[in-house]
């Protein structure tokens, strides 16, 4: 509401001051819509979404649950459909496929933003929403940066391009907004979606994965304005260049490549969902922070998330996906069999 309120007075300013009355399509740019991305608005969802009643959002669990009703019933109020069937936002993963400790089947949350000119070829933008859960002793790990930072960020992102769908200028490509179950335990909810996709896999241009973007890493202390950036270059330099001129033209964080060195002891690319698509021979980028004191602590809560660097971060993202799903062309793998 907040949103349409502030794209509404800017272009009644606009309009009273130009000669011509302007239609709100006219005037409402990428920047207006990334602009619809606030710290106030991530907050708010990350302080439900990692809060006590969440339980940790282990897989299978009732915590898990409830985190993927949030996410269901915040697109159902959007209005943004899902691909699956009516006002079904689940893919259900069957127990079975997640291992001997898990006895309850989970669920991806899927939901879908139809593409006005390209419509079978998809954007794929993913955050797991899973997390570690409780321990006997009572202590939640609440997850708020690992990956709540990345989920609510999705949100945002969608409500955004579900705002430049309403004034006529949704992307041209689809956009399928995943948030994938059973990280934690082993990348389960990405490899399930790729083993059982949607949409066929020789139809999705790339994958755009956020895993922790709240917060800061002690290395980059007085040089904050920063997001780690793997796996952009492995597959297709094209869609690296593109992440980089739309940094450089729309955001300006710096885009540090630290991790995405091959022999960085880490392997970080190896260790999210992305990999996943990445494995698919499908170009990835992974937006991530870097680890920190609270990393898969109880301590991980949502008053120590930067939410101001968020909002920047989770609106490069959407200026990357934007960008990916309008321009003429298809990205191209263009690395394909160079490396390894
Ligand atoms: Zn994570």
């Amino acid at each position: 509401m907040k949103h349409i309120l502030i794209v509404a007075l800017s272009v009644l300013t606009i309009s009273c001051n130009s000669a011509q009355t302007k239609s709100i399509q006219k005037i409402s740019t990428r920047v207006d819509y990334a602009n619809t991305i606030t710290a106030e608005e991530l907050k708010t969802h990350l302080y439900t979404f990692a809060s006590d009643k969440m339980e940790g959002r282990m897989t299978g669990t009732d915590g898990q649950k409830l985190a993927a009703e949030y996410l269901r019933n915040f697109y159902m109020d959007q209005g943004i459909q899902s691909p699956i069937e009516e006002n079904n936002y689940y893919q259900t993963i069957p127990a079975s496929y997640l291992g001997r400790r898990i006895k309850t089947d989970s669920e991806n949350v899927v939901a879908f933003i139809k593409g006005s000119e390209k419509p079978e070829e998809i954007i794929v933008l993913s955050a797991h929403y899973d997390h570690v859960g409780m321990r006997e002793n009572g202590d939640i790990y609440n997850g708020a940066d690992d990956d709540g930072s990345g989920t609510v960020a999705l949100l945002e992102i969608a409500e955004a391009f579900q705002q430049a769908v309403r004034d006529g200028n949704g992307p041209k490509r689809s956009i399928l907004f995943l948030h994938v179950t059973g990280e934690e335990i082993g990348l389960f909810g990405s490899k399930y979606y790729t083993e059982n996709p949607i949409f066929p896999l020789e139809n999705t241009v790339c994958n755009l994965n956020t895993d922790m973007i709240g917060r800061i890493d002690p290395d980059k202390a007085g040089d904050e304005d920063y997001v780690y950036l793997i796996g952009s270059d492995k597959l297709s330099q094209e869609l690296h260049d593109v992440s980089e001129a739309v940094n450089d033209k729309y955001i300006q964080l710096e885009l540090d490549y630290k991790f995405n060195d091959e022999n960085d002891p880490n392997r970080f690319y190896y260790r999210s969902d992305h990999y996943n698509f990445a494995k698919n021979n499908i170009p990835v980028i992974f937006y991530f922070n870097g680890v920190h004191e609270d990393y898969h602590k109880p301590t991980d809560t949502p008053d120590k998330i930067e939410y101001d660097l968020l909002a920047k971060r989770a609106r490069l993202i959407f200026q990357t996906a934007w960008e990916v799903s309008n321009r003429e062309n298809r990205i191209v793998a263009d690395k394909l069999g160079k490396k390894e």
